[in-house]
């Protein structure tokens, strides 16, 4: 799961040569709705650095990923899903369901999430 910047398509969602629908952008991240909405509120929190998934990060990322995780609750005060509550998720490896690698946040809201998950 190694690709560049070329190729991956979240690299060029970040890059803004494919088109998404963003509802968060500062120097770090970018957010944006899943073209694919598996909630009422689906949204991708995405770092704009390219790392292929959880098992890629060091050490030093720990700032970077807390950094996500606040990204993502700010987005999820703005949607109006903080106090009903959200799921947040990093699907990871085949087993763990990742599609695309390049790591992603998934923030799912709007709706009561079922557990155990699929
Ligand atoms: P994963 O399955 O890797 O955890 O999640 C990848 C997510 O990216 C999926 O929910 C899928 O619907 C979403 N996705 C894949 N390609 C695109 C795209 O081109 N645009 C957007 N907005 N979402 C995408
Ligand atoms: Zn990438």
């Amino acid at each position: 799961m190694s690709e560049t910047m070329d190729t991956c398509i979240f690299c060029r969602i970040a890059a803004g040569t494919i088109p998404s629908t963003i509802v968060h952008s500062d120097g770090e991240f970018v957010a944006f709705r899943d073209i694919d909405a598996k909630a009422p509120i689906h949204v991708l929190v995405i770092p704009r650095r390219h790392i292929d998934s959880v098992n890629a990060l060091q050490g030093n990322d720990a700032g970077m990923i807390g950094r996500m995780v606040l990204a993502a609750k700010g987005i999820a005060s703005a949607e109006g899903i903080a106090d009903p509550g959200y799921r947040l998720v990093l699907n990871t490896g085949p087993d763990g369901g990742q599609s695309v690698g390049h790591l992603h946040l998934h923030l799912l809201g709007g709706r009561g999430m079922g557990w155990p998950p699929g």
